[in-house]
């Protein structure tokens, strides 16, 4: 569905990966643990079975962490703390937080998921005035 290779990078720059293989899905997830550990609206994930991530460089710069009890796990940089791709055993699946590509992709999310848990102040946010830059 997309044409990869993919490139992103954590904020500060020691962790570089670049991404060979199709996205198959794409979903916006409202739960608690993703808004909590995106600490927005929801998280924004890539899901890929086959696609192959590759460390450019500062791979030992990241840690995974797992949510006991759960399937929850997200990977950050130890520096600035930015998500990054982390491979999910128990899915099978590749999963890269879109925010953390660097290169545009021609995707569009498939769903927003998990919408019983959204933040009450989620709600028409695309009827919200938006501005070019910051409130002035
Ligand atoms: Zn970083
Ligand atoms: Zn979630």
């Amino acid at each position: 569905m997309n044409t990869n290779p993919a490139t992103g990078q954590c904020l500060c720059g020691a962790v570089k990966f670049r991404i060979s293989g199709d996205f198959e899905s794409f979903f916006l997830c409202h739960c608690g643990r993703c808004r909590k550990d995106s600490g927005s609206a929801h998280s924004a994930n890539l899901f890929s079975s086959t696609a192959k991530i590759t460390w450019v460089s500062g791979e030992e710069n990241t840690r995974t962490f797992q949510l006991s009890g759960s399937r929850h796990v997200k990977s950050f940089c130890l520096d600035c703390g930015s998500v990054l791709p982390v491979f999910q055993p128990e899915i099978g699946l590749l999963v890269v937080p879109a925010g953390s590509l660097d290169s545009q992709i021609d995707m569009r999310p498939d769903a927003h998921i998990c919408c019983s848990s959204r933040a009450k102040w989620d709600k028409d946010l695309a009827s919200i005035k938006e501005i070019n830059g910051l409130p002035g």
